[in-house]
């Protein structure tokens, strides 16, 4: 079984502690890979080598156009090499490939957008009121970015993160999740073949005590970017407040779709499935509460139902499987337990409700498409984040309603919209507190648009024509232009 050890300034380094992690593919429960069990010494040497980098200018001194050179150069290996990374996040995660495989095959674009993005980026004189001064802006990298990934898209999570901060002239330390680092640790290897100096992308694995909170901890860490969920990016942001550090947190969802009678019904029933059904709910916008007005409740549930039930479990690597394992056991024993307490308090199960069993994959970590009516807004599976394939249905008889339930939640990610009133979409849209709100569409991301949240779902925001800027500071620098006169004149 292969063993991964910590990727730092361009070489594999095992871990300082001998201890490794197993990577257990979710699809039949076996372990599949091992991974270096990181703590505080692996984390110091890697933002030791990190800042060294940084503070020698090779480059975070360099022209933004050479930085991008280098980008480019990354870009084209992605674009050629993508397939070998995907079988990894495919065993890492259990995601299907038929998902990976058009993720992966973008992934370049991301590296490529962000070092244009860059190069659009110049000094700025500012405008001032002193006499025979002038005064400029310029942006600057912090240093050391910590980039900290969850385990459900960890390779375009992680694309979110470095190519602007490495556009910006900071170098990385990325900390995956425990659960799904060897795609992240593939990804390192192909960079070391890119033109991209060593030690400039590093990546330290292990758990969030023991090798994320040492990481944001350091005293040379500069910037933190965080996606995962609410408690584990609070306490994050708790470590990094001690040494003064920023953080961008990209974190939970319970994301409405509310649907009005007028809605075009196949569009929005595609719309329903693709948001809570695809990668098994496992993504941070998954919308999982479903608002609809009752003048069509029933008919609209029974159509999602009846396709919900049709979804083929099977083996992720295989192109026709239509629902995947969970990502991970315990992941698996939380969807459950939640699917429980829902019948228990009452919801109604319409569909799925239990473990799935695969034949092929007896000990695969597979749930059935769930779907509960007559939730209510008290209920467990009403007001917490399942992030697996369940979908809570509420029903709503006025516009007013239908906002009140959609922001009843103490997360604000993302939302849908479904109604042929375009003025009527426009209206609830701006009264829907998220961070992002499709209308009649639901789940695109694009490098030109930018994603976070906002209430529990974090703050700050990655994509979209400010991503570089987040990852820059801005230096204000005054030129004398005539001679300094005599502060205390006699
Ligand atoms: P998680 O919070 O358990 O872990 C995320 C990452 O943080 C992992 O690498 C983990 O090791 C690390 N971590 C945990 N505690 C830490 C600590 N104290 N210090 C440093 N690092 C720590 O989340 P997860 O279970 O991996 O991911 C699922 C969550 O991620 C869901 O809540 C989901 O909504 C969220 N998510 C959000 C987005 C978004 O863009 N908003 C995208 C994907 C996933």
């Amino acid at each position: 079984m292969k063993r991964y050890s910590h990727f730092i300034n361009g070489r594999w380094h095992p871990p300082d502690n001998g201890q490794w992690i197993d990577a257990i593919d979710p699809s039949t429960g076996e372990p599949w890979a091992r991974i270096a069990r990181g703590n505080a010494v692996d984390a110091d040497s890697a933002v030791a080598c990190a800042d060294s980098v940084f503070q020698s200018g090779e480059w975070s001194m360099l022209p933004a156009r050479d930085r991008a050179g280098h980008l480019f150069d990354l870009a084209g290996i992605l674009q050629e090499r993508w397939p070998e990374l995907v079988e990894f996040e495919v065993r890492d995660n259990g995601k299907r490939i038929s998902e990976v495989r058009p993720q992966f095959s973008g992934l370049h674009t991301w590296y490529r957008y962000f070092a244009e993005q860059m190069l659009q980026i110049e000094i700025r004189t500012l405008e001032n009121h002193i006499p025979g001064i002038r005064n400029q802006a310029c942006f600057e990298p912090y240093g050391v970015v910590i980039a900290i990934t969850p385990w459900n898209s960890p390779l375009m999570i992680a694309a979110w993160k470095i190519a602007p901060a490495l556009a910006a002239g900071n170098t990385v330390v990325i900390k995956p999740s425990e659960h799904a680092s060897v795609s992240t640790l593939e990804f390192a290897g192909l960079c070391s073949d890119s033109s991209i100096p060593d030690g400039v992308i590093n990546v330290v694995t292990g758990t969030g005590p023991e090798a994320g909170e040492p990481l944001v901890c350091h005293p040379d860490t500069r910037k933190v970017t965080f996606t995962g969920s609410d408690p584990g990016g609070s306490k994050v942001a708790q470590a990094a407040s001690r040494g003064v550090v920023p953080v961008t947190l990209e974190l939970g969802g319970k994301s409405p779709q509310v649907v009005f009678a007028d809605a075009d019904m196949d569009s929005t029933v595609n719309g329903i499935l693709s948001g809570i059904f695809l990668s098994n709910g496992q993504t941070c916008v998954a919308g999982s509460r479903l608002i609809v007005t009752s003048r069509i409740a029933n008919q609209l549930v029974e159509r999602i139902v009846q396709k919900a039930n049709s979804l083929r479990p099977g083996d992720p690597m295989d192109e026709n499987t239509q629902i995947a394992p969970l990502a991970n056991e315990a992941h698996l024993q939380k969807v459950c337990s939640m699917i429980e307490k829902a019948k228990q308090e009452g919801a109604t199960c319409v569909c799925g409700g239990k473990r799935a069993h695969v034949s092929t994959h007896p000990n695969g970590y597979y749930v059935e498409p769930t779907v509960f009516t007559n939730v209510t807004p008290e209920m467990e599976i009403w007001r917490e984040e399942v992030f697996g394939p369940v979908l809570a249905v509420a029903s709503f008889d006025c516009e007013d309603d239908a906002i009140s339930l959609a922001n009843d939640t103490r997360y604000g990610l993302a939302a849908g919209v479904w109604t042929s009133d375009r003025k009527r979409a426009e209206r609830v849209a701006k009264q829907i507190q998220a961070g992002t709100v499709y209308i009649n569409h639901y789940r695109s991301v694009d490098p030109g648009s930018p994603i976070g949240g906002c209430k529990k779902s974090g703050y700050g925001r990655e994509l979209g024509p400010d991503a570089v800027r987040a990852f820059l500071q801005i230096k204000s620098v005054w030129h004398g232009t005539e001679p300094c006169t005599d502060p205390f004149p006699d």
